[in-house]
């Protein structure tokens, strides 16, 4: 759960990177950073919190040069810390290389002590840097090269940034868990994580980079080479469910057409007779319009949703958590009292988040609530980037349908089918990594956390 954004060939390069972290800023919220190249030297700002936390106007006009790259962190492998902070940036051979990830891999902790053994020092406990070190290690000759041996040793999941004294590189991995895609900004080139970012510098969408793929831009171009011939795809499904913003375009399609295409699949699968439909704001909301337009059911605003703190998916530690539930939605009363209302979620993690909600709008009045997922339930951790927890952690994992109603408090209580989530996006099921829904894990997880694997 990390965004990365470039800018290739602008002269407000850092400023245009500023602005497209904004737009990628859900996808991380911990840490955030962009480091400038003016073709001799980097100069970078990195720090904790949001973007708008993080950068003062001043520092914007210190990261010159043309070429930038921008990241922001949730951290799924590492500590948070100042220290983990991305752009990640060391001095090699080749002169300066910065590197700013999205994913998780898979096997960076074998390949660390490897790497250790043979002498090299880690700066970080971030899986990224392992790249870095693989980078500087190679023998191969330019770096395109080099990047493409590195790459070919570790797995998991990676849409990467690479930023070197005179290019920008973007890289993904084989089977394409994260997106990442290439828009074209006058003669400029913009790489990011989701297609709303370049609608917010007036970019145009060229193209995804495609899994297997580096694209290199030097010389105002932009240059491919496949690093990897693999054929099988495992696009994360969860970005559509609840991950990327709905005003993006990923893996090569609109976010709100599918999220409403699993609000009216759910509505097909688990019909119920209710006044409203209402959703967990904002990821639900969505689905929860699919879903009322399908059963033809009033959609309503059930929940106000305070803004001005992070989401609690995305809070690392369970004190936050417990904390932001409370003080994040608020029930509207008047819409509510004395209803039978369809309750839209776009996913049970813990299952205590869902718990509280139900509690304040039964105390706001609610007669009947019927509960829609527009996710099949989550029954094994993530291990490619998203933050899920362990398998002892997860409700569905412990719980059936059954024991999970009665322990939110529900009167009826429905998920997405596998299948029925496929189906809404138009796309087939050999696509994308279903492995938290059905323990098809497409790459093999890392070593250490096998234990958790269902
Ligand atoms: S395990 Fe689930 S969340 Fe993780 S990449 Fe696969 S579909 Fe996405």
């Amino acid at each position: 759960m990390c965004g990365i954004f470039g800018v290739y060939n602008n002269t407000e390069s850092a400023k245009l990177t500023y602005l497209g972290l904004y737009a990628v800023q859900h996808r991380g919220q911990e840490s955030g950073g962009i480091i400038s190249s003016d073709g001799k030297k980097f100069h970078s700002k990195l720090g904790m919190g949001q973007i708008s936390e993080i950068f003062a106007k001043d520092d914007l006009n210190g990261l010159k040069g043309s070429n930038a790259i921008g990241h922001v962190r949730y951290s799924t492998a590492g500590s948070t810390s100042l220290l983990n902070a991305q752009p990640l940036a060391i001095k090699f051979i080749k002169g300066n290389l910065a590197i700013a990830h999205n994913g998780n891999l898979c096997n960076a902790g074998s390949l660390k002590e490897k790497l250790e053994e043979e002498g090299s020092i880690f700066q970080t406990s971030s899986d990224s840097e392992v790249i870095l070190h693989l980078i500087a290690k190679s023998k191969k000759k330019n770096i395109e090269e080099k990047i493409a041996d590195a790459l070919s040793n570790v797995t998991g999941a990676y849409s990467l940034l690479f930023l070197l004294d005179n290019k920008i590189i973007a890289a993904r991995d084989p089977y394409g868990f994260r997106p990442l895609c290439i828009g074209k900004l006058k003669n400029s080139f913009v790489i990011s994580s989701e297609t709303c970012a370049l609608d917010i510098i007036g970019a145009q969408y060229v193209r995804d980079v495609e899994p297997g793929e580096i694209i290199s831009f030097y010389n105002k171009k932009m240059h491919s080479i496949k690093f990897s011939q693999n054929k099988k795809r495992a696009f994360c499904i969860f970005e559509y469910i609840y991950f990327a913003r709905p005003d993006s375009k990923v893996f090569g399609k609109s976010v709100y057409s599918i999220r409403k295409n699993l609000g009216k699949q759910l509505a097909k699968e688990s019909p119920a007779d209710a006044d409203y439909v209402i959703s967990v704001p904002d990821s639900a909301n969505v689905a929860a319009v699919g879903l009322a337009e399908q059963s033809k059911i009033p959609y309503q605003i059930g929940f106000i949703r305070n803004h001005y703190i992070g989401r609690t998916f995305i809070e690392p530690k369970q004190e936050i958590r417990d904390f932001g539930a409370k003080i994040k939605y608020n029930p509207v009363p008047e819409t509510l009292k004395g209803k039978k209302i369809i309750l839209v979620d776009d996913s049970i993690v813990r299952g205590t988040t869902s718990r509280k909600l139900i509690r304040m709008l039964k105390h706001a009045g609610v007669k009947k609530i019927h509960h829609r997922i527009s996710s099949p339930p989550i029954k094994c951790p993530c291990f490619y980037g998203i933050d899920t927890p362990q398998k002892t952690e997860l409700i569905a994992a412990n719980k059936s349908v059954e024991e999970i109603r009665k322990y939110i408090g529900v009167d009826t209580l429905s998920y997405l089918s596998i299948d029925g989530l496929v189906k809404a996006t138009g796309m087939k099921k050999e696509d994308f990594c279903l492995a938290c829904f059905n323990n098809d894990y497409p790459v093999e997880p890392p070593k250490k956390k096998n234990n958790g694997k269902c």
